[in-house]
């Protein structure tokens, strides 16, 4: 992250793997830096706004990041392409995986540097005007091959990690421990109400409607427009409903809270552990697409619902279960169906085709009153 004069502010890798387990799938590198420069904000710190700020990326971001630089107004300089998640996967840098609205933005803000020479890494710049301090740089050959071959080298590695997780058929349901079993505390400490509630598995009901409407209320006070999301496991109990904390970040929806509290908890129970104990944790507390993330509001086109598809993308890590087709359900719609899946359907390939993204409303309509 730098300055409007090309000093360094801040810089930051990505942290979502920590010790071999995942401690945080939104921990992209940009992500913690707007996090970061939010946080210093609030701290007092005099940082310039963010229309002077440029964050410099080695891989094109991810559908999360861009809509978090979108939401924040940085403007981004970016070195290697993402074929599979990167928002201009396709290298022609129209930012079409973008819902329209937000394209503009984005090519205001995004500026790919050309990569002269004759190699396979060689480009022409594309994108905004940078700042002037980038006017009229380049990227070395050597600096995009290794920006472009240091995530490809460990992509395939980390992907097997992020997906070994237990089937639905090894999972224990966390109702049946004792009170004080210290999964179910450390559980409770995160979330006072957590298996105060249980549903028929992914098929939330009106008894849902106190806890969401708690969170809601919630993010009201903590500058957001009144949203909730609740984490469901594979058996219907409610691990977590939780609001955002946009006055403390533009980006800290609740979406991005709830994934983010729910993975370091089970990273916290896991961590340093002996192997019977975290397979323990895993088998009571599973990975999130075993379960239901249940939305307040449903997803729109503005660019903190695209950060929030993009980090349920990084969240899902891998395709969604077969037999969990309705894992990300919402209650009180902010678009149609058919225009939320038409900004799923322009996600770039890893979302698209991979995790295949299809929000859909609840279907018991008591709940949807209970929240109108
Ligand atoms: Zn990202």
């Amino acid at each position: 992250m730098l300055d409007q004069h090309g000093y360094v502010l801040k810089a930051l890798q990505n942290n979502v793997v920590c010790e071999g387990l995942v401690f945080d799938p939104t921990a992209h590198g940009e992500r913690q830096l707007i996090d970061w420069y939010f946080a210093e904000r609030a701290r007092g710190a005099a940082l310039p706004p963010p229309e002077e700020i440029t964050v410099v990326t080695s891989l094109d971001p991810c559908a999360m990041c861009t809509g978090a630089l979108i939401a924040a107004g940085f403007n981004v300089v970016v070195a290697a392409i993402d074929p599979r998640a990167g928002i201009n996967f396709d290298a022609r840098f129209d930012f079409a995986s973008l819902p329209p609205a937000l394209r503009e933005r984005a090519a205001a803000r995004f500026f790919y540097p050309a990569v002269l020479g004759s190699s396979v890494f060689a480009r022409d710049s594309a994108g905004a005007a940078p700042k002037s301090f980038f006017i009229g740089k380049t990227i070395a050959e050597a600096t995009q091959a290794l920006c472009s071959l240091a995530f490809e080298a460990t992509n395939e590695k980390v992907l097997a990690l992020l997906n070994a997780d237990l089937p639905r058929s090894a999972l224990l349901d966390p109702a049946t421990l004792a009170p004080n079993h210290p999964i179910v505390r450390k559980l409770k400490v995160l979330y006072p109400d957590a298996l105060a509630y249980r549903c028929a598995p992914h098929q939330p009901d009106a008894g849902l409607a106190p806890f969401m409407r708690a969170a809601m209320a919630q993010d009201l006070a903590q500058g957001g427009q009144g949203d909730a999301v609740a984490l469901l496991d594979a058996f219907g109990n409610l691990l977590l409903c939780a609001p955002g904390r946009q006055s403390q970040s533009v980006i800290c929806t609740a979406f991005m809270e709830c994934t983010r509290r729910y993975a370091q908890l089970r990273f916290k129970l896991m961590q340093g552990a002996i192997d019977a104990t975290r397979e323990e944790a895993c088998r009571y507390l599973a990975h999130p697409r075993q379960g239901t993330f249940v939305f307040a509001r449903g997803p729109d086109a503005s660019a903190a619902s695209f950060m929030n598809l993009g980090a349920y993308g990084s969240t899902m890590e891998g395709p969604v279960p077969a037999d969990n087709p309705r894992q990300f359900q919402y209650v009180l719609p902010s678009v149609s169906e058919a225009d939320l899946a038409q900004v799923c359907d322009g996600m770039p390939p890893f979302y698209r085709e991979t995790i295949k993204i299809r929000p859909v409303q609840v279907s018991d309509q008591a709940l949807v009153a209970a929240l109108s």
